[in-house]
């Protein structure tokens, strides 16, 4: 081990791909950067989960931008990197179950087209043609023409490759078990089950995990655990050729009320909303589904019974195609649905997390933003939405600065 990463200028706890792309930007910016994971690279939520780099599920607004701003370093980086991230830019389909739903989705295009995104109504024969597999009944729905999708693991590995490449140094196994802030030195030692570190700065990244990592300091981090279920099918016919989500995936992620959707009250406790992707391989992941089951990462047989259920809902043909493997994640999930990604009362100490199930997408702009707030530089977008002291009180117990 190289003594002098013992004392980097920064030490990213969590080797997701919140922490992987802050390595990247950071060592970018000539910071020598120790990222540390209790685990491998990408072994939380970053390695559960699919791969859609969409603006499709954002809100108007700030939501949609940060988005955006994210989703146009895609193809930047992914040139950038020695890895193959496998990034396919080959937009996205939301899809309405009903008429109702269509009204609700045309005036959803109205809005999401004044933002400046790509977006088109699609009739019942536009979506049809685009889609044959798609249940006769389905009456038409969105396209988004930027969004994409790619693989997260490797995009983690990637970022941490590449930032290896700079001089950054990656401890794997490497628990994180104490955080003591040294005020007359303005350094922190971050003590690990590896070694201990010593460093002016540390960048949380550590998601469903960061709130943990905060106590150490003596913040609160306002992060949940809300899990998600995914069911892999076999390689098979092109049921979809990009990613297909059904308008009341909006309603679940957001749990916006006055809109019944028809579905049943198993499949309303579960959470359920169909997210269709096809893998770079061929195979598709059926999702989603959202639950608070504390930190359980084990699947349950009547939540993929759902998701499969909701699958042949909108692609009657899923019911002849076989389903290999089954697997549940943790999204990071905030209270008002946007990440944490700030500097804090602690000089030094960042927050990246809480990026629910926008992780993936918002990696880059994450890891961007946190290099310009620790190098001093202005930022893409305006940060304060992403503050963590937007969150009231309990936020202040007490610190153990010494
Ligand atoms: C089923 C599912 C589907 C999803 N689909 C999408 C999608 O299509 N698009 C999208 O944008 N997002 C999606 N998401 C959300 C996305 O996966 C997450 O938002 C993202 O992975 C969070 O990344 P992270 O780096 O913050 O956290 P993680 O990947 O969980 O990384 C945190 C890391 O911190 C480490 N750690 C924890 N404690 C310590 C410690 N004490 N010491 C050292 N290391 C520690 C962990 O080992 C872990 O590796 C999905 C999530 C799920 C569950």
């Amino acid at each position: 081990m190289n003594p002098s990463s013992h004392f980097p200028d920064a030490v990213i706890v969590g080797g997701g791909v919140i922490g992987a792309s802050v390595a990247h930007f950071l060592s970018k910016a000539g910071l020598s950067v120790t990222l540390v994971d209790k685990g491998g690279i990408a072994s939380g939520a970053s390695g559960r989960c699919e791969g859609n780099v969409l603006v499709n599920d954002k809100t108007p607004g700030y939501d949609c931008q940060l988005a955006q701003l994210s989703q146009k370093l895609f193809p930047l980086v992914a040139a950038e990197l020695d890895e193959d991230i496998e990034w396919r830019q080959t937009g996205s389909l939301l899809v309405a179950e009903n008429d109702e739903e269509l009204d609700a989705a045309a005036t959803f295009c109205h809005q999401m087209a004044a933002e400046g995104i790509a977006v088109r109504l699609l009739d019942h024969g536009e979506i049809h043609g685009d889609m044959p597999h798609l249940a006769d009944d389905i009456p038409g729905g969105l396209e988004f023409a930027s969004d994409g999708a790619l693989n997260p693991m490797a995009l983690a590995r990637g970022l941490v490759r590449d930032a290896k490449k700079r001089g950054a140094t990656v401890w794997t196994g490497a628990t994180v078990t104490a955080i003591q802030p040294d005020k007359r030195h303005k350094t922190f030692r971050v003590q690990t089950v590896r070694g201990d570190l010593t460093t002016p700065r540390v960048i949380n990244a550590a998601g469903v995990w960061s709130p943990e990592i905060g106590k150490f300091v003596g913040l609160e981090i306002p992060v949940r655990p809300r899990q998600g279920q995914i069911l892999v099918t076999e390689r098979t016919v092109e049921i979809a050729p990009r990613a297909v989500i059904e308008f009341g995936y909006l309603m679940a992620k957001f749990g916006k009320s006055g809109y019944q959707r028809k579905i049943s009250p198993e499949m309303e406790q579960f959470g359920i909303a169909l997210v269709l992707e096809p893998t770079g391989a061929g195979n598709f992941l059926v999702g989603s589904c959202r639950q608070f089951a504390g930190m359980k990462t084990t699947v349950d047989l009547p939540v993929l019974r759902a998701l499969a259920q909701r699958a042949i809902r909108f692609f009657p043909v899923v019911r002849h195609i076989h389903a290999i493997r089954s697997y549940a994640g943790l999204r990071p999930y905030t209270p008002d649905h946007f990440p944490i990604i700030s500097e804090t009362r602690i000089p030094g100490f960042y927050v990246a997390a809480g990026h629910e199930g926008d992780g993936i997408g918002l990696s880059l702009i994450t890891g961007r933003l946190i290099m310009q707030i620790v190098t001093n530089q202005p930022t893409d977008i305006t940060i304060e939405p992403l503050r963590l002291d937007r969150f009231p009180p309990p936020q202040a117990i007490p610190s153990v600065h010494s």
